[in-house]
């Protein structure tokens, strides 16, 4: 197998068009190649009047060592190794429990239903379909579901959100990963596109299909369960305590995933005082800004843009005071979204739809916060700080929970913005 990089694709050309590029770039004949598939394609808008596509290719032919000889420019030799699960040395009657049906969550369940250990997933909010029209409801003006909302429920707090799929680590599970989306519907192009994208609307079926393979492997989905308690003697635990189906109830348990996410602030609170060890970390806090879609789509791919898919964009600006500004999670052709999981406090996401069809783009623009920031040492001084800011953002919202959403120009100059 070898793999080619830095094939040129114009926009007007159709991907087949790769394989003939990569028969040339190798001196053969494009019915030579067994095997020709696109493995990474992303876009060169840095001349604005030569948009182009960027790509990369593995392919499989005879006499792969005789062509390597010959060294074409952009021609390595590519050994893949898929991943493979390890191998599960657990051995015990409990079943193993997972806390929390987000990714990590989800993969976790998944994961060890695949090695024939038929987990049981705890998930404090309620199924994908029923947690939408929860959602639905509390963006219509009803009160927050404190267990079914944009951050819980099936899928976790990325179900109402872009979907992107950006990585800043290498690791071969990520090939894996988007394998495996791809397998429950997720669209093929996350494999190879240099920003991958699912979109909420695509994910929630998603999510759903992952579950089905979970049931299917001998595991348990238990909605609108809620780990409440441990019991451990010492460092070896025994059971769980939950709250679910309108009773309290002891689990026997000795092997327990935590994947409760960010915003489980009543889960963080009684593990701190059931003694698990827990440090305060660095975070972002900041706000969300949108603008036009069109304009920054022209800003960055000039004449070509409406050939292109929605633009995205990345700045960011590091002080000589060691803090840092920059964008995160922008979100083309995409909403703000409340995304508040309990009463009186405002928090905001940017969500989209696979089509990316939206008028506006709006991004994460933050500033990062150290422990420095919060004061004190509890370990959950991080969490108390969040939600001072989201309580004083729900003040300023004058108790309606709408962000309170002024003009950038205002916003700088200090100045309230009037208007709708
Ligand atoms: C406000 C906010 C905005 C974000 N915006 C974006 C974004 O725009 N784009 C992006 O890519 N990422 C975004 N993220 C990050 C992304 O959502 C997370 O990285 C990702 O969801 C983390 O996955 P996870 O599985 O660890 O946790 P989560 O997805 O948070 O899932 C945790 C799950 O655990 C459940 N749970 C919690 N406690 C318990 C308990 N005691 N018992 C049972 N179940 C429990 C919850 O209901 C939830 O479903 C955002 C996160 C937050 C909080």
């Amino acid at each position: 197998m070898l793999q080619l990089s830095n094939l040129r694709l114009e926009l007007s050309e159709a991907p087949e068009q790769l394989r003939y590029k990569a028969a040339k770039r190798l001196g053969v004949r494009p019915e030579e190649l067994r095997e020709c598939v696109l493995t990474r394609q992303s876009i060169d808008a840095r001349k604005k009047q030569d948009v182009h596509l960027v790509c990369s290719v593995k392919v499989s032919l005879e006499r792969e060592a005789a062509i390597l000889r010959r060294a074409p420019k952009g021609v390595t030799p590519l050994e893949e190794r898929p991943y493979a699960l390890p191998a599960v040395t657990r051995r015990s009657p409990l079943p193993p429990v997972v806390v929390g049906m987000g990714p990590a969550g989800l993969f976790a369940a998944l994961t060890l239903a695949q090695g024939g250990q038929r987990p049981i997933v705890l998930e404090r909010g309620a199924d994908v379909d029923t947690r939408t029209a929860d959602v639905e409801r509390f963006w219509s003006g009803s009160p927050v579901n404190p267990s079914s909302n944009v951050q819980f429920g099936e899928g976790g707090a990325g179900t109402f959100s872009d979907g992107k799929l950006t990585t800043g680590i290498h690791d071969p599970r990520i090939a894996h990963v988007f394998q495996t989306f791809t397998a429950h519907g997720a669209p093929a192009d996350i494999q190879w596109s240099h920003k991958p994208h699912i979109g909420t609307d695509v994910l929630r079926d998603v999510v759903r299909s992952l579950r089905m393979e979970i049931l299917r492997l001998g595991g348990e989905v238990r909605f609108g369960h809620q780990l409440v308690g441990l019991t451990a003697k010492g460092a070896q635990l025994h059971a769980i305590e939950v709250c679910g189906g309108g009773i309290h109830y002891t689990l026997p348990c000795d092997t327990l995933v935590l994947a409760p996410g960010h915003s489980a602030r009543d889960t963080f609170q009684m593990l701190l005082e059931q003694g698990l060890p827990m440090e305060r970390k660095s975070f972002a806090i900041g706000v969300r800004i949108e603008h036009s879609q069109a304009a920054v789509s022209q800003a960055q791919f000039g004449p070509a843009w409406e050939q292109l898919p929605a633009a995205d964009y990345k700045l960011a600006c590091h002080l000589p005071s060691g803090r840092s500004a920059f964008t995160f999670c922008v979100c083309p052709g995409g909403e703000v979204v409340a995304a508040a999981s309990a009463p009186g406090q405002v928090v905001t996401n940017g969500m989209s739809h696979r089509a990316r069809d939206g008028s506006n783009i709006n991004g994460g623009f933050l500033v990062g916060v150290s422990p420095d920031d919060f004061g004190g040492d509890d370990p959950l001084a991080g969490v108390r700080f969040q939600e001072q800011w989201e309580q004083a953002a729900w003040a300023l919202s004058g108790g309606t929970g709408h962000a309170p959403a002024p003009l950038v120009g205002d916003f700088l100059r200090h100045t309230p913005s009037t208007g709708p």
